[in-house]
């Protein structure tokens, strides 16, 4: 290039660049270097024509990647030469052309700073407007109905923009250039607050809606990605309510808090957990609860810990800074059933359990459930990856052969599709085996492979025949089918999170998933890569007495695990036996060889708050173990003996872990104290496992995984004694480790199947 000489190029920018600000950046770049040229979205992203002298050029595509505003996550840059045409230094937004190739809309994000000082400037025009928005904050993958993202491919499509808005939308210079949900008071949603018949109720819809949360009604409201149920969280009658009218008995409740100061006055908040309270992608936080809050106990029964979240609308702020008192908000839906997010599936779907509905005319395209997450010694952990989070993709070391679509597994589903270097997830679907919830699956399929724009040629799916998720994959044409094996998926998508391609050694430890060998699996050692894997040990397989029954009534398991561990007779003085007379047919069917096997740390768990009185059935998955945990007495630090078989696959021995659970029980050993040891000598039989492993292997790299893992005495402990046993330990960090993080593991076990063995990374 000549000096002086002016040049053209055209850039295409790739990755989240639509709806984050990127075009006016790009414009403002420009105009500030003296350079002529146009900037427009298509299908594929960004892309841009600039002209003007060489270095200026230069300077604009080197601050083009280094400057991008903070929502943007650029994918690539492709520059091509073009004639310079001598046109004049004006720099201009183009209208959206559509075609091209898959570019990526971005999560909705929260009210950002700015937003929220005009929401509080009486001499704002967008003073207490329930929707104000600019480019960095408010709706997007959840009003999105098409792409290129632009208007009126919205649900704001319908809301036409005032003179005064448009004025912002057209202006270079103005934080809301072309911000797509922009609006205002004049032009913009309006709140309703309305009855289940959907008549208006009287008074101004906020005014009344806190009115009645402060005398302990139920409001259904109307968020980002669905309706929430919220009460205030400070009164027990109300939220007692909440629970019978929703029929969820037990599983805690996430509350709302206007800021920081107020979450601290309800928990334990530690600096990376307040961090994450900020994030704008607003998860609920779970902390440890502070000891004579003014929290009401129904809304984490039995808990230590309580989730948290900060308002991520600005109706939100208006509502719980109204309110002044912390709010349950939980998720529209009746108990099992996916977030209600249509006005007219609320109404008729809530009917029963609010008193009333704080609406709004900006339908919801996509639905969001809140996510979920918890720091693990200041290290962030995904729980439940949804709302702010989605379709934001994880990016892989490894390239996708060919597009896949991960169907996931039954339980807290999320599907992915997976192409190029990266893997999107869905947000949370559910569980599949609730007919509403699997009716929504194919459509949320639908949804993001359009967004994505892309076309699977692979399936991957869970090798469970019963699964809802396996028999989708069965039924779809022209495409390629992998089945993955549910323990190995749990690794490979805590390799995915690490970008690690192993072998390993996988410690995989979950409800249930289906083996190989036909058998329940669930407390799995595996020696694994993205590829393959081999079961290299497990806990000792006892029998399942009655299925799912036994899975719901954990009385079931210590029954079993009684016969397993006392082979000279059953102590039928227990109390826990006293309370379940039925308990010899139960017997009977754990000793004929009827029921099915299963080697489930999950069910172990299970047995063990059984039979010590903390929960014999649940309401919820995982309830007895997470009860169970939170019953330790953190002063114990001696642990019971997990044997480890020498056999060849090893097999760590459950019932004889349970046998010294029951003898400290019957010397009347304190709860606390048991539990401690219980969950002390399974981390302890494990690492041992893990370095039998390591003495015929040579590996020395350890992967955990598996719903188990959200048990922080599980997690921390066993990462601790192998880390101290020098083994590099890798845990999951943006991936659940629970079965809403498996989708990721099916979608790298698959593309590796059709890889040339995968590179080091
Ligand atoms: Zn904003
Ligand atoms: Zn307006
Ligand atoms: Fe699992």
């Amino acid at each position: 290039m000549k000096d002086g000489t002016p040049v053209r190029v055209r850039a295409e920018v790739t990755g989240t660049v639509q709806g984050v600000g990127f075009r006016p950046f790009v414009h403002a770049l420009a105009t500030q270097l003296g350079l002529a040229g146009q900037v427009g979205n298509h299908g594929a992203g960004v892309w841009m024509e600039v002209e003007g002298p060489p270095a200026a050029v230069d300077d604009f595509l080197t601050r083009l990647s280094a400057e991008a505003p903070p929502l943007a996550r650029i994918g690539a840059v492709t520059v091509t030469p073009l004639s310079a045409t001598g046109a004049p230094a004006d720099f201009t937004i183009v209208a959206s052309r559509s075609g091209g190739a898959a570019t990526l809309v971005p999560p909705d994000v929260a009210t950002c700073e700015d937003c929220l000082r005009e929401l509080a400037d009486p001499a704002d025009r967008r003073y207490r407007h329930p929707f104000i928005t600019c480019t960095q904050c408010g709706p997007r993958f959840t009003i999105v109905t098409a792409l290129p993202y632009d208007r009126p491919r919205t649900t704001m499509a319908e809301f036409r923009m005032c003179a005064a808005c448009q004025r912002e939308y057209r202006d270079p210079t103005d934080r809301r250039f072309h911000a797509q949900p922009v609006c205002c008071p004049d032009c913009g949603p309006q709140l309703s607050l309305v009855d289940a018949e959907g008549k208006p109720l009287p008074g101004e819809p906020l005014a009344a809606a806190v009115a009645r949360l402060r005398a302990g009604q139920i409001v259904a409201i109307k968020g980002l990605g669905g309706y929430h149920l919220a009460c205030l969280a400070t009164d027990p009658a109300a939220v007692a309510t909440l629970r019978d009218r929703k029929h969820r008995p037990a599983k805690p409740f996430a509350v709302m808090v206007p800021d920081l100061a107020t979450a601290r006055t309800l928990a334990h908040p530690t600096p990376a957990d307040e961090a994450l309270l900020t994030d704008p992608r607003r998860p609920v936080v779970l902390l440890p609860r502070r000891n004579g809050s003014r929290l009401a106990e129904p809304v984490a029964p039995g808990l230590r810990e309580v989730g948290v979240l900060l308002p991520y609308t600005p109706l939100h702020h208006l509502l719980v800074t109204e309110v002044a008192a912390p709010l349950v908000m939980t998720s529209g839906n009746r108990s099992g059933e996916p977030i209600l997010h249509r006005d007219e599936d609320a109404l008729a779907g809530l009917a029963s359990v609010a008193d009333a509905f704080l609406t709004h005319d900006r339908p919801i395209h996509a639905p969001a459930d809140d996510s979920v997450a918890r720091t693990v010694r200041g290290r962030p952990l995904l729980l439940r990856r949804s709302r702010g989070y989605v379709p934001e993709p994880l990016t892989v070391p490894w390239r996708f052969p060919r597009p896949v679509l991960a169907c996931g597994a039954d339980l807290k589903n999320t599907f992915a599709l997976a192409q190029g270097y990266e893997v999107i997830c869905s947000a949370h679907i559910g569980d599949l085996a609730d007919h509403p919830t699997f009716q929504s699956y194919p459509a949320a399929i639908a949804h993001l492979t359009r967004l994505t724009g892309c076309t699977p040629q692979v399936l991957a799916h869970d090798l469970h025949p019963e699964y809802h998720s396996t028999r989708y994959a069965l039924a779809q044409q022209d495409v390629d089918l992998v089945g993955v094996q549910h323990h190995h998926a749990h690794i490979a998508a805590c390799l995915a999170d690490n970008r690690h391609t192993g072998p390993v050694i996988g410690v995989a430890l979950d409800g249930t998933g289906y083996g190989t060998d036909g058998t329940l699996w669930g407390g799995e050692l595996l020696v694994a890569d993205l590829a393959t894997f081999t079961r290299v040990g497990h806990l000792t397989p006892v029998p399942l007495p009655g299925g799912e029954t036994a899975i719901r009534q954990p009385w079931r398991m210590a029954v079993s695990y009684l016969h397993a561990a006392c082979p000279d007779g059953t102590p039928e003085e227990l109390p826990l036996l006293r309370r379940h007379p039925d308990w010899p047919a139960v017997r009977r069917l754990a000793s004929t060889g009827l029921a099915p096997l299963t080697s489930s740390a999950g069910r172990l768990c299970d047995a063990v708050a059984a039979l010590l009185g903390v929960r014999e059935e649940i309401s919820y998955e995982g309830q007895a173990a997470i009860e169970l945990e939170q019953r330790t007495d953190p002063t114990v630090q001696d642990g019971y003996r997990l044997p480890v078989t020498d056999s060849r696959p090893l097999r760590l021995s459950g019932p004889e872990l349970f046998r010294q659970v029951l003898d400290d029980l019957q010397r009347g050993t304190p709860v606390p104290v048991i539990a401690a040891r219980f969950h002390h000598g399974l981390v302890d039989g494990l690492a041992q496992a893990c370095q039998r492993v390591r003495e015929r292997t040579g590996l020395a790299t350890v992967a955990l995984s598996g719903g188990v893992f959200q048990n922080q005495l599980l997690l921390t402990g066993l990462r601790d004694r192998l880390t101290a046993a020098g083994f590099r330990v890798l845990t999951h960090r943006d991936v659940p480790p629970n079965d809403g993080g498996i989708c990721v593991g099916q979608a790298v076990v698959a593309a590796a199947g059709e890889r040339e063995p995968p590179a080091e990374v």
